[in-house]
């Protein structure tokens, strides 16, 4: 005969949730059991964490981040540019020779980062096609399973070379979903014509429903206004009923529309029920680079988004990468830069771009238990900072970061500073 172990009791005391209250948070096994209001949680012979009054979230929602391709900064020519197509030129030498060690040490060290600020769940963007072939997605769901007790992993097979245009990528697209990918991601802007670009749509749609998978598009990643992909992505979302598993990033050509084409839309994307991901660094610095005046800042509509009942969430997209040189995998720094390029700076648009990381990104995947109350899953983020305004303004790590129940990642930072 034996016993098992009773499971672990972590409490969290004094910890302000977003309206304001100061909660005593019992975590058991892997959800929180007890919210009382601060210093009226009994005693526990488990961990005791005090918070001091730091704001509590569930933990942060990445759902577009191209995993494979981060860290490869230090490989890159010196004279690339910084446009796309230089970004992709760049790409494919180093993806010839992608190995599953070599994306699996870079991905481990963005993944660990990742973790130490606060996130709880991450799509991974995976390419799949014939330069690299298999070996990101036989990468990434090797770390899936390695990272489960820190963090979920969602695995995408992504055409980011194109469909049609790379010999090939259907099937090694069909042979990852065998594999056991999670979502279906499409690039059509990366397709020579628009019927091939539409085709490609079509593909992974059909793909995804098949298989009972989630669809996702990187889709019109251009100043170019002739770009069609969005209009197609909605309407086909609302024809086939998919539009709560669809989830469609970038999206600049929404941005470079006439307002009468974008408000027809922005309108079709609410109708169908779909989710608008910005990702608003990548945005910055690869859009608007042709433009001479006034610049744009190459992010999609957030304000008329939002406005007309869209979903919109926000993900970091890229970390030291051959379209981005900077990064790090915090949610919370993502949502300070949603606010600086959509003029969301007031509390209400503080607020709503911390939704667009937490809440509105966890609908977006439709997760189960997100939230902070007895029975949601205890994968927890605790802040230093006690407001939303502040959390923005300071984006600190988390001083603890909970994840199935265990902590599993911790922050302090210390200065020191010379007497006056
Ligand atoms: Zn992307």
């Amino acid at each position: 005969m034996h016993t098992t172990a009773p499971p672990s009791e972590v409490r969290i005391r004094s910890a302000r949730t977003r309206s304001g209250d100061l909660v005593d948070l019992t975590v058991t096994g892997d959800r929180i059991t007890g919210r009382h209001r601060a210093g009226e949680a009994p005693a526990t012979t488990g961990t005791e964490l005090d918070a001091g009054g730091g704001l509590v979230l569930p933990s942060f929602v990445n759902t577009h981040l191209h995993l494979d391709k981060t860290r490869l900064g230090d490989q890159l020519p010196a004279d690339i540019t910084g446009t796309i197509q230089d970004g992709l030129a760049a790409t494919w030498p180093l993806k010839r020779n992608y190995s599953v060690a070599d994306i699996t040490r870079r991905a481990s060290e963005v993944l660990d980062s990742a973790v130490v600020h606060g996130a709880g769940f991450i799509r991974a963007m995976t390419d799949v096609d014939s330069l690299g072939g298999s070996a990101g997605v036989e990468a990434l769901l090797g770390l899936r399973k390695t990272y489960s007790d820190r963090v979920r992993i969602q695995v995408t097979g992504f055409t980011q070379e194109g469909i049609f245009g790379a010999r090939g990528s259907l099937s090694l697209l069909q042979d990852a979903v065998a594999a056991g990918i999670d979502v279906v991601a499409g690039c059509p802007q990366m397709e020579k014509d628009e019927a091939l670009s539409r085709k490609h749509v079509e593909t992974c749609y059909q793909l995804a429903i098949d298989n009972d998978l989630d669809v996702h598009f990187l889709a019109d990643d251009t100043d170019d206004p002739s770009a069609r992909s969005l209009e197609q992505i909605a309407t086909i979302a609302a024809e086939t009923g998919w539009g709560p598993r669809v989830i469609v990033g970038h999206v600049g050509a929404l941005g470079a529309y006439d307002h009468t084409y974008a408000r027809k839309v922005i309108a079709l994307c609410a109708d169908a029920g779909l989710t608008i991901c910005t990702n608003p660094h990548i945005s910055l610095v690869l859009q608007g680079r042709e433009d001479r005046g006034l610049v744009r800042r190459g992010a999609t509509r957030v304000g008329e988004l939002l406005a007309a009942g869209v979903r919109v969430i926000a993900a970091q997209d890229d970390v030291d990468d051959p379209y981005y040189p900077f990064g790090i995998p915090s949610q919370l720094e993502v949502a300070k830069y949603v606010a600086h390029v959509a003029h969301l700076s007031h509390p209400a648009g503080i607020a709503r771009t911390l939704d667009m990381v937490t809440t509105d990104a966890a609908a977006a995947v439709r997760l189960d238990g997100y939230g902070l109350e007895v029975g949601d899953r205890a994968d927890l983020v605790v802040l230093p900072t006690a407001t939303a305004a502040e959390s923005l303004r300071l984006t600190p790590a988390p001083r603890w970061v909970l994840h199935g129940g265990r902590v599993v990642a911790t922050t302090r930072v210390e200065s020191w500073l010379a007497p006056a």
